[in-house]
């Protein structure tokens, strides 16, 4: 019993000892490294090595900062790699590099930007940074366009990883050219309309005002035949003739017999191709059995304007113009007014 009592407490002793040694041994080791070296984070990227920080915690807090920093035109941002940190002793020379390392995984994240594009007939023409710029931009382009020119404009909310807009003067200036395109597209419009109407075939043929009606001077449609007298009954006609038939060549420009608007340009049973001007004063003026129609309804003629060409269509023997005369849809007989 003394034997072993003695046995622990001299190995106790020596234990106690031996712990001691160990641990002033420890503290040495460990002053020796803590002058020497120094705890951080070296901090790796996607395997790529950034640097090295002090304070992990605050590093990630400011990154976490620009992540979620959506001033401006910043829409949002993602970080798609997280940097991965391990702790070293690193000599207690070397400096940190915190900015450096921030600014590299800051850069490592993607931002989306928020712009707005200017859209006119469907196509992105400039892009801006706000709403308003847009709308005030379009709002400006119809104002100075003629209410009747349509301006086909929207606005497009859109992300972009390259923040490039274009200056507001430059974003006006692509505007103001489009403007100015569908001004002239517009004139050209209204300019090809008018010389179509001032091409209507134009009789080179002198107009001669032979007769009137209702105060209206009258001319001749026509030169030509007198076939068939207002009144007469024929083979092929039973009722009484409602007009004056003059016959001529095929082609043969017809002119009305005074200026006026069309009301018909199209065929009609047995008139054939048939053109109803109407000079006002319920005076109507018929040609029928006509070749060709340049007329539409609607139109406006004048006593030159070449409204068709003599032809035999319709309930016609040959080729020549039937024309009537009404007053308030009772037909005349033209032979006391032009013939
Ligand atoms: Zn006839």
């Amino acid at each position: 019993m003394f034997i072993l009592l003695n046995w622990v407490k001299y190995y106790t002793k020596e234990t106690t000892k031996a712990l001691k040694i160990i641990s002033i041994g420890t503290m040495l080791i460990l002053s020796v490294v803590f002058i020497k070296y120094k705890p951080a984070y070296a901090v790796t990227l996607a395997g790529q090595e950034l640097g090295y920080v002090k304070n992990k915690e605050k590093l990630e807090v400011k990154i976490q900062n620009y992540i979620e920093d959506t001033s401006g035109n910043v829409a949002f941002r993602e970080q798609l790699v997280a940097p991965e940190y391990k702790l070293k002793l690193v000599d207690k020379n070397k400096r940190f590099e915190e900015k450096q390392v921030q600014l590299a995984i800051e850069d490592s994240a993607i931002t989306m930007y928020r712009i707005f594009a200017v859209t006119i007939d469907g196509n992105v023409q400039t892009t801006v940074s706000t709403e308003e710029q847009a709308k005030t931009m379009i709002d400006n382009m119809r104002a100075e366009l003629d209410s009747n020119i349509e301006l086909n404009a929207g606005i497009i909310e859109q992300y972009t990883m390259d923040y490039k807009i274009q200056s507001e003067e430059e974003a006006v200036q692509i505007l103001n050219s489009i403007k100015m395109a569908k001004i002239s597209e517009y004139n050209t419009a209204k300019e090809e309309k008018r010389k179509a109407e001032e091409s209507k075939i134009i009789s080179t043929k002198t107009i001669t005002n032979v007769g009137t009606i209702a105060g209206i001077n009258l001319a001749r449609p026509i030169n030509g035949t007198i076939t068939s007298r207002y009144g007469a009954r024929s083979r092929i006609r039973s009722s009484a003739h409602t007009g004056l038939d003059i016959a001529t060549s095929t082609g043969t420009p017809i002119t009305p017999i005074a200026a006026g608007t069309v009301t018909y340009a199209d065929r009609k049973g047995s008139y054939g191709n048939l053109v109803i001007v109407s000079h006002g004063n319920g005076i109507e003026s018929y040609y029928a059995h006509c070749s060709q129609i340049y007329v539409t309804v609607g139109q406006k003629v004048e006593k030159n304007t070449v409204i068709s060409a003599v032809g035999s269509t319709g309930n016609s023997t040959g080729p020549h113009l039937h024309l009537e005369i009404r007053q308030n849809g009772t037909p005349l007989n033209p032979e006391n007014y032009l013939y």
